[in-house]
């Protein structure tokens, strides 16, 4: 990251810790209070490297062993196409 948002131009940011939702081929794993850099205007967020690499090496564990999941969330999935007001 640079010292200016790339997204809006921004440059004030604060050191946060927020939820990262990390995607692979359609399986989520949502990961509390990982470090973040956060844009002050608009809210983007910038990650370390390496925590990145960390919630990828946790998935990827996930994978080899179900078992070390110890939280499980059930959430509701729907086709908007099948909202019809
Ligand atoms: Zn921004």
């Amino acid at each position: 990251m640079n010292n200016k948002c790339v997204f809006c131009g921004n440059i004030h940011f604060s050191k946060k810790k927020v939820q990262y939702l990390y995607r692979n081929n359609g399986d989520f794993i949502i990961i509390n209070d990982v470090p973040a850099v956060v844009c002050d205007y608009c809210g983007e967020q910038y990650f370390e490297g390496r925590d990145i690499e960390n919630i990828e090496n946790l998935y990827q564990e996930f994978k080899i062993d179900k078992n070390k999941i110890i939280r499980k969330l059930e959430i509701p999935v729907e086709e908007y196409s099948a909202l019809a007001y």
